[in-house]
């Protein structure tokens, strides 16, 4: 069953955006099918990979409305293994017209449900503000990543966020765990980051991810030509940052490096311990995550 992470930080402009379709990217990159869904009105991850505005198109606001069942809804992208649920702006109507519903909180788990075997990973990107449509991807996730800036008020509003996941664990979706903390436009030279980056370790301990994302103009231009940035300069620093982000990721939900090497090379009669199909495919996927890296130097 697919990982489902939810990309969220009530704050605007932290990188949610960025880091959802470069973290979804380099997954299928590694030859995992993923999913990315565009949870936010603004639909920037939908126009960042490329999609012209179509009010017609089928998007998440007919899944949660229950107009069209995600099947419907996912579109192909430039990346074989990558497919898009994208987003419209009429979205914005929907936090309103989900007060009234039935079970307003679970429509989006409900119309993902089905894709959950079809993907191993589905990201999802939210909007800045903690409303019914961010509710909707917290109670569909598995977990969530959190976006942050190496700034003085980095901690502030985190609080607010954190409460409202362990609401949500309480009461909605008791599964719901932290996958991390990730930093974006990262500058280490700074006596600030660094500082910064000193006070977050303390708060959220391993949950802040190793990897950090730095400031790099690659980043920002890719959406601008419709690309993730692994195909718009994968030598660049900011795709490679989050090539490296992906192997953190999947290395939560399957820590390779624990688990001896040769357990792939051995025959599979010997193999059912470590339930050896899944193990020896993500060694391949870990290896290809490395080529991209190696190759293209
Ligand atoms: P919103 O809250 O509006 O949804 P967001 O949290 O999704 O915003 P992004 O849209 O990803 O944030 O990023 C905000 C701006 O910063 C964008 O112009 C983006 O191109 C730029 N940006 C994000 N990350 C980086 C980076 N690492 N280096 C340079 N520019 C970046
Ligand atoms: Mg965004």
């Amino acid at each position: 069953m697919g990982r489902v992470i939810a990309v969220a930080n009530q704050k605007g402009g932290v990188g949610k955006t960025t880091t959802a379709i470069n973290l979804a990217s380099s997954i299928a990159a590694a030859e995992v099918d993923t999913l990315l869904v565009d949870c936010d009105p603004q639909s920037n991850t939908t126009s960042g990979l490329g999609l012209v505005k179509d009010p017609e198109r089928i998007s998440t606001y007919h899944l949660l409305m229950r107009e069209a069942s995600a099947e419907q809804a996912v579109q192909k992208t430039e990346l074989d293994q990558l497919w898009l649920i994208p987003a419209h702006k009429n979205m914005i109507g929907a936090n309103l017209e989900l007060v009234e519903v039935e079970r307003r909180e679970f429509r989006l788990r409900d119309a993902l449900a089905p894709l959950r075997d079809r993907f191993q990973y589905i990201v999802l990107d939210c909007p800045p503000a903690l409303d019914l449509l961010t509710l909707n991807a917290l109670v569909a996730a598995d977990s969530i990543l959190i976006p942050m800036q190496a700034e003085y008020f980095a901690l502030e509003g985190v609080s607010e966020l954190l409460d409202t996941v362990e609401r949500i664990r309480a009461s909605l979706n008791p599964e719901l765990t932290i996958e991390g903390v990730v930093l974006t436009m990262f500058d280490d030279r700074t006596n600030l980051a660094q500082q910064v980056t000193a006070e977050l370790s303390r708060f959220f301990g391993e949950k802040l991810c190793q990897t950090t994302i730095p400031r790099n103009v690659r980043l920002a231009e890719a959406p601008s030509h419709g690309k993730p940035a692994l195909l718009y300069d994968v030598r660049s620093r900011g795709a490679e940052s989050y090539i490296q982000l992906a192997k953190e990721i999947i290395g939560h939900s399957m820590p390779v490096q624990e688990m001896p090497v040769q357990e792939a090379e051995r025959p599979a009669e010997e193999k059912q311990v470590v339930n050896a199909p899944r193990w020896k495919r993500w060694i391949k996927e870990r290896n290809k995550l490395t080529t991209i890296n190696i190759l293209d130097r």
